[in-house]
């Protein structure tokens, strides 16, 4: 089947400027892109990093990868990148597709007290309006997303009493519809608790569905339960061959508890490793540098990653050590605008330059390691400046920015020229 870029082109994006002959190239997904930027080393003064060296290139797209990266040929018929800085595509990491109130009537948030409990009565009594034009809405976020550079995200999804599969399945419409332009894995998600409400049998409906997490929530304050919970959790994952990705916001002696007993049960089930994730994981803002330290070994040494919105305030989450330590932290939006917090903006890229205010990480070379934040994962120097992306054979997964660095694109939040989907251009 022929892909075009206007079928799948979002509405929200149709104001930017798009040149004819990229509408003509995107209908094929084997084209040439000249004049792109790459980062090609650091540039030192003594031993200190003063600025990155970048060099401008031609790359062939074919079948979705990169196919071939060469010296710049401007003189070529084929579509200008007009020396915008090529990356690859960002990533959120959390978020919440399936209930929204974005592209709906404004609504600042209205809590009603009482806590997680107070936030779960409202769910079960919104939640069936919400979810009356939860496909449409949904599809406006991964608009939103696609126009601030991510054409992936890990997106939880409910799934307890009130909204039994229908979250699930409204949202598996939404990426559907827009798959070719679109990524998503899916953590299921019992907001309600998993015993809190009776929401386990929908769980393990859920999970033999196409879904890649099993979620959770709050497994003490919620559920009274850290144990059973976490077990069932766990295998659940384990029986479905899924991964965990758990929301955990307990900061006392239950959240430290919580992520000891994930720990010791990754350790006990090693197919747990490199899938296994805490989103949120408050707790460990609270923690004394030696209690930090050993729980960050032990986090790198089980693979389990951490899953953080950036968020400021009272409570500063310790990114830079976690990541000095080897785990693995990514970010997301989670609430764009919904009940919880209306203040989502929707790009990841603005969570890294958070980052970079929030922990003093100004020098091109703390800059450009940020980025990782955004993308999830690659960037194209490794700390010592070799290029690492990207590759002859990735994936055509890539912004073009409007930037002269990654350094640059973290500390202004440049803007996104293109976005280009598995060699899809997108926009
Ligand atoms: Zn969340």
């Amino acid at each position: 089947m022929g892909l075009t870029a206007a079928s799948f082109l979002p509405e929200i994006l149709l104001a930017k400027e798009i040149t004819n002959e990229n509408y003509t190239m995107a209908n094929n997904n084997s084209y040439t892109l000249k004049n792109v930027l790459l980062e090609t080393g650091f540039k030192y003064d003594n031993q200190h990093i003063t600025s990155t060296e970048t060099a401008l290139y031609t790359i062939d797209i074919a079948d979705g990868k990169i196919a071939n990266i060469y010296r710049n040929q401007p003189e070529k018929d084929c579509i200008d990148a007009k020396g915008l800085l090529m990356l690859p595509s960002f990533r959120d990491m959390h978020i919440h597709l399936d209930k929204t109130i974005y592209a709906d009537k404004w609504q600042a948030v209205n809590r009603k007290g009482g806590g997680i409990k107070g936030m779960i009565a409202l769910e079960q009594q919104i939640i069936p309006e919400l979810l009356k034009n939860s496909t449409y809405k949904a599809e406006k976020l991964i608009e939103l997303l696609q126009a601030n550079g991510s054409s992936f995200a890990r997106s939880h999804v409910n799934i307890e009493p009130t909204s039994k599969l229908d979250s699930l399945k409204h949202l598996e419409r939404a990426l559907e519809h827009k798959k070719d332009s679109f990524d998503a894995e899916l953590v299921i998600f019992p907001q309600h608790g998993l015993y809190y409400t009776d929401s386990l049998p929908y769980m393990k409906e859920a999970a033999k569905m196409n879904i890649d997490f099993i979620g959770g929530l709050d497994p003490t304050s919620v559920d009274g339960a850290l144990e059973k919970t976490m077990d069932t959790t766990i295998q659940l994952a384990l029986d479905n061959n899924k991964g965990i990705d758990i929301h955990l916001h307990e900061t006392g002696e239950s959240g430290l508890k919580t992520i000891e007993y994930l720990i010791a049960k990754v350790n006990e089930n090693p197919t747990l490793k490199g899938k296994t994730f805490v989103s949120h994981s408050f707790v460990l803002g609270k923690l004394d540098n030696y209690q930090l330290e050993n729980i960050a070994i032990q986090l790198a040494n089980a693979q389990i990653g951490i899953i953080s919105t950036v968020p400021i305030g009272k409570l500063i989450m310790p990114i830079p050590t976690l990541m000095n330590h080897g785990v693995h932290v990514m970010t997301g939006n989670d609430s764009i605008v919904d009940h919880w917090n209306t203040m989502g903006t929707g790009s990841v890229l603005q969570k890294a330059n958070l980052a970079a205010q929030l922990y003093n990480q100004v020098s091109e070379f703390e800059l450009s390691r940020l980025l990782k934040l955004a993308t999830a994962g690659p960037i194209p120097l490794d700390d010592l400046g070799n290029q690492q992306w990207p590759k002859i054979g990735d994936k055509a997964d890539i912004v073009l920015i409007d930037a002269s660095c990654s350094a640059e694109a973290v500390s202004r939040i440049s803007p996104i020229r293109s976005l280009i989907h598995q060699g899809n251009i997108i926009y």
